[in-house]
């Protein structure tokens, strides 16, 4: 029955397959250029706008077109130029509004809604337009179930489009483009589907008649658009290429810059070796932190770190392992802190800490012995690295960073001073201690120009016979306002202020002009001991010096001695035997001071090229009938040191029960105040004249222990 009323209908298969091959493209172009018009910037946002809703209304148009030409009826047919034209611009239109949709930041549901029908009634009024443009008698009768279909297919292929576009931006790079694909391929699909829905519909009645003759082959005019429309989507699709690559570039470009400027920013704040903050960052975190309890109360704590024997080490194992000992320091600090303290290195082996959450005063030791305890631990082997550690308070002990530095840097120094591998909280009678250091240091350098400082020379006498065997020079400041300063005051701060060169240069140097003149007066000299800085002894330059010196003033070796400290010897080992052999080569004695004080073992002495061992004057003190075990330690020591041919001396005897011990001990050598203290050069040619004690120029002092000699002032 049907068959007689309608004409019947067949598709040309290759012009179905290159209808669906279009939509399938303007499927992929629809999301891509989505995605363009999203990401463009506003500027230019509205041109891919336009040029996007042309390419894209283009290609769908094409699509519904090409599709048309597909049908094959056994009647000419044209197409009226009006109905056709605005068929595309309702291709157009409905692509303007997709797109525009597109570039929404999100998709509600009703925008989804809204738009999903906007698109589809442009679709679907293309099309039927379209179909209105077939110039055919009588009309199109369509059927209203496949008319209702196919304005199905095309809402929900709007609505499966306009959500797939949205769902895409968030998928990254590979995916991206196979996603892409799928979907466009979904998308192309509905297109066709609600085109062929849409034929699917038309019904042309059998009397139907086309209503000019003639007129353009279908085939060529659908490959002309079908032409056209691809060669319109792929420039697009390129042009979207270029702009997705000249903004994934100038993208790139920008990350590289925030990187950079991250980077510039870090290491502006940091330092380098250790990557621990530097003193700006610690400023401005001390700064946030004062603000902070000044607000709201409570108080928090600075601790100044300086390493203990880390510049030994430095010089001894090279700067590589040096810079490894603070690496692991820094770490291990850090890892003792918690993540909002704030470790600081301030240069060399000095750090700072801020800790925000300790408050109490019991609280802080335990943090700074926490800290003491991980710097010994990240030592490892190394000998002897520890730290002295000073803290300060905020708000008690000063209100800007600067002066908590300070104040915790002043508590460090008196660390140092108690012996070091300990720490100390600020006390305020430090500052003032603080600014005399630091004046005195000033001073010093004037006096050591001036000729302020002075020798003086303490007698050494032998217990067997009482003969004078030498003198030990200890050097004096004669200060015009604070008389006579005695070397701890001074020697230490000479040795953290570099001065202690130039100031044994001028011990040195008066000692050597003293024997020569000495000698020019006829008397005979006895050994004279000088002692010498632990930094000293490791420069390779003193043997070198001490020879220009004995040869400028013609005196012989033997002449001289140096005194050098236990924990030299051990610390800077390698140079310091260097030095020693050296001064052995050349005929100057060596003696190690203090000996007993240090942790030398020893079998140690064995290795080192001395020729005397002083034995502390801490032992000496204790040596009594009350004590006995004191005199067996002596004794053990003196018999080792005979075995492996040291002379000993005893330092600081003081009364005549100890000079008895000493005696009675073996020590070859003794010195003391029961004897004598350190007297100027003019007092000690005295006893040179006298040569035992006890005799002319040498007056043993009555109450030893307390008073000092009657010709020796009471400098030592
Ligand atoms: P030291 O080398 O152990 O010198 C011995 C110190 O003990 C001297 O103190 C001396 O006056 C003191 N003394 C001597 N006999 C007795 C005694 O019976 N009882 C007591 N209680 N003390 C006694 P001084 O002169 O104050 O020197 C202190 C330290 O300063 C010296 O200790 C030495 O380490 C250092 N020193 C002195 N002169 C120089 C120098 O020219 N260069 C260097 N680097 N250090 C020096
Ligand atoms: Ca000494
Ligand atoms: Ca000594």
């Amino acid at each position: 029955m049907e068959a007689a009323v309608f004409l019947p209908r067949s598709y040309q298969p290759e012009l179905v397959l290159l209808s669906i091959a279009v939509a399938i493209l303007a499927g992929y172009a629809a999301l891509d250029l989505a995605d363009r018009v999203y990401a463009a910037q506003r500027r230019y946002a509205w041109i891919w706008l336009a040029a996007g809703a042309v390419t894209l209304g283009s290609g769908i148009w094409s699509m519904h077109f090409i599709g048309m030409l597909a049908l094959i009826l056994p009647i000419h047919m044209n197409y009226a130029p009006l109905p056709t034209a605005l068929s595309w611009l309702m291709a157009v239109a409905a692509s303007a509004a997709a797109l525009r949709l597109a570039c929404r930041p999100r998709l509600d549901h009703a925008t989804w809604l809204a738009g999903s029908v906007v698109m589809a009634i442009g679709i679907v009024s293309m099309h039927y337009t379209g179909m209105y443009g077939m110039e055919i008698e009588p009309g199109i009768v369509y059927r209203p179930v496949w008319v209702v279909f196919s304005v199905l297919v095309a809402l929900t292929g709007s609505a499966a489009a306009l959500g797939l576009s949205f769902a895409l931006r968030e998928v990254r790079a590979r995916l991206r483009t196979l996603k892409k694909s799928a979907a466009a391929a979904f998308m192309g699909a509905a297109i066709a589907g609600m085109h062929y829905a849409g034929m699917a519909a038309a019904q042309f009645p059998a009397a139907s008649q086309g209503l000019a003759a003639g007129g353009v082959d279908k085939t060529w005019l659908a490959l002309l658009i079908s032409s056209l429309s691809v060669v319109l989507l792929a420039a697009t699709l390129l042009a979207s290429a270029l702009d997705r690559r000249l903004e994934t570039q100038t993208a790139e470009l920008i990350a590289s810059l925030q990187a950079a400027n991250e980077q510039l920013r870090h290491s502006s704040y940091h330092d380098a070796l250790t990557d621990l903050a530097n003193r700006k960052l610690l400023d401005e975190r001390l700064d946030r932190e004062i603000g902070y309890v000044a607000r709201r109360g409570g108080g928090f704590a600075v601790f100044y770190v300086d390493l203990d024997g880390f510049k030994l080490l430095n010089d001894n194992l090279g700067h590589r392992a040096g810079d490894e000992v603070l690496e692991r320091v820094a770490n291990a600090m850090r890892d003792t802190m918690r993540d909002n303290d704030t470790v600081a290195r301030m240069g060399g082996d000095e750090f700072v800490v801020l800790a925000v959450g300790a408050d109490g005063m019991a609280d802080i030791d335990t943090l700074a012995h926490r800290l003491l305890m991980a710097i010994r631990q990240a030592g490892g082997t190394m000998p002897g690295l520890s730290a002295s550690i000073g803290w300060a308070r905020f708000p008690d002990h000063g209100a800007s960073p600067q002066a908590l530095i300070t104040a915790a840097d002043r508590a460090m120094y008196h660390a140092k001073h108690n012996g070091k591998n300990s720490y100390v909280g600020y006390r305020p009678e430090m500052a003032r201690r603080a600014e005399d250091e630091f004046n005195l240091q000033r001073e010093l350098g004037q006096a050591l120009g001036a000729g302020d400082i002075v020798v003086y020379y303490q007698p050494k006498y032998r217990p067997a016979d009482g003969t004078l065997s030498g003198a030990e020079a200890l050097v004096r400041w004669h200060h015009a306002e604070r008389g006579v300063i005695t070397p701890d005051r001074f020697i230490p701060l000479a040795e953290r202020s570099g001065q202690i060169d130039e100031l044994e240069g001028v011990v040195l140097d008066s000692v050597c002009a003293q024997i020569r003149r000495w000698r020019d007066a006829g008397l005979a000299v006895p050994q004279i001991s000088v002692n010498l800085s632990a930094a000293r002894v490791s420069d390779p330059r003193l043997p070198g010096l001490v020879r220009r010196h004995l040869d400028r003033y013609g005196i012989e070796p033997r002449s001289l001695m140096f005194e050098i400290t236990e924990s030299v010897a051990i610390k800077g080992m390698l140079e310091a035997i260097n030095t020693l052999k050296r001064f052995a080569r050349m005929g100057v004695d060596v003696a190690l001071d203090d000996f007993g004080t240090g942790h030398s073992s020893l079998s140690y002495l064995e290795k080192l090229p001395i020729q005397q061992l002083k034995i502390d004057r801490s032992f000496v003190r204790e040596l009594g009938a009350s004590m006995p075990q004191q005199a067996a330690i002596v004794s053990s020591i003196v018999t080792l040191a005979h075995n492996l041919g040291l002379g000993v001396v005893a330092e600081g005897v003081e009364t005549e029960e100890q000079l008895r011990y000493v005696t009675e001990l073996g020590c070859d050598e003794m010195q003391g105040y029961l004897f004598s203290r350190a007297v100027p050069a003019e007092d000690f040619s005295r006893l040179l004249v006298g040569g035992r004690y006890g005799e002319r120029g040498v007056s043993r002092s009555p109450d030893a222990g307390r008073a000092a000699p009657a010709q020796a002032p009471e400098y030592g």
